[in-house]
């Protein structure tokens, strides 16, 4: 009757208010985070698989909140998607790990890439370009040195706008690598549409190679596409021997994973690679 329609509505209401209050309360949150320098950058190396060697790195953000620890991004961007506030926050990481870069990369024979990754509240606008251009002017990252990953749902739109940012972007001398490959909803044909360089074969995949046939089989065929079309290839999470061994033999570029390095603070990170050129 009446009367539980409008206890059904009080309830939602005061379920609502709750959650969309918990939500200000995270966004207000991740705004000072920003400005007080809570957030910070981790660094994932990235290894050539047929060599062995350190490529490179990817950067993971991750947010220090006083009283409750490390959190992971898996908390937090969403809100920073929803609120806007990643192009903000994207533009911090992308000048924090183009100025990492640099620096590593002013000691080395052999350059290493940094790669970042862009959510696709970053296109919305076109400023994205100029803000990469200045970054890249500022740090001294040559743009060789950034590869920028985006995800298939990026390109499902088709705008005219991300095709002219990423062909801008890729004129500008960065790479764009496509991660999460196989996850997401596109036809494959974007694959030549937009200069992409790279696909990430994502962790799910990686995952199954030890025991579950069809998961190898698929990953099998992805590093088929990648060698068709002459791109290159990350295998994401691995952590075991046997799927590196896997990824190798069928011929995957790189890969990424516990196996070779956890996301880690960047004096940590610095520390592993002046072991790496030790050796
Ligand atoms: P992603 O881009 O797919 O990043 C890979 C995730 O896999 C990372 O989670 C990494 O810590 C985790 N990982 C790496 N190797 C292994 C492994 O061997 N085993 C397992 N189980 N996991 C592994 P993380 O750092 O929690 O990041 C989660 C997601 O948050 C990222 O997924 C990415 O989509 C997003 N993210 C992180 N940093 C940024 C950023 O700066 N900007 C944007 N827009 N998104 C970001
Ligand atoms: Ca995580
Ligand atoms: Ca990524
Ligand atoms: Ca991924």
């Amino acid at each position: 009757g009446k009367h539980a329609g409008r206890n059904n509505f009080q309830f939602y209401a005061r379920e609502f208010t709750a959650r969309s209050l918990e939500r200000m309360d995270k966004e207000l949150a991740l705004r000072k985070a920003l400005k007080n320098g809570e957030l910070e950058v981790y660094y994932q190396p990235q290894i050539d698989l047929q060599t062995g060697l350190l490529i490179g790195a990817e950067a993971l953000l991750r947010w220090r909140r006083p009283g409750l620890g490390l959190i992971e991004p898996d908390d937090f961007i969403r809100i920073a998607e929803e609120s806007g506030l990643i192009v903000e926050i994207g533009e911090w990481v992308l000048s924090v790990a183009c100025g990492a870069v640099a620096r590593w990369n002013a000691r080395r024979s052999r350059p290493l890439k940094i790669a970042v990754n862009l959510s696709p509240r970053q296109f919305v606008r076109n400023e994205l370009v100029d803000a990469v251009a200045r970054i890249l002017a500022d740090t001294g990252c040559k743009p060789a040195w950034l590869d920028l990953e985006i995800t298939e749902n990026l390109l499902l739109e088709d705008s005219e706008r991300t095709v002219s940012m990423l062909a801008a972007l890729d004129a500008m001398g960065a790479s764009i690598s496509i991660d999460d490959f196989g996850t997401g909803y596109s036809a494959l044909s974007y694959l030549h549409r937009f200069p992409v360089s790279r696909i990430k074969i994502d962790r799910t995949f990686v995952d199954g190679i030890d025991g579950q046939a069809e998961k190898s089989e698929l990953v099998k065929a992805m590093l088929s596409i990648a060698a068709a079309l002459n791109l290159g290839s990350v295998a994401e999470g691995v952590e075991t021997a046997q799927q590196a061994a896997y990824l190798k033999q069928r011929g995957c570029r790189a890969a990424q994973g516990y196996l070779f390095g956890r996301p880690m603070p960047l004096a940590d990170f610095e520390n592993f690679l002046n072991k790496q050129t030790a050796s």
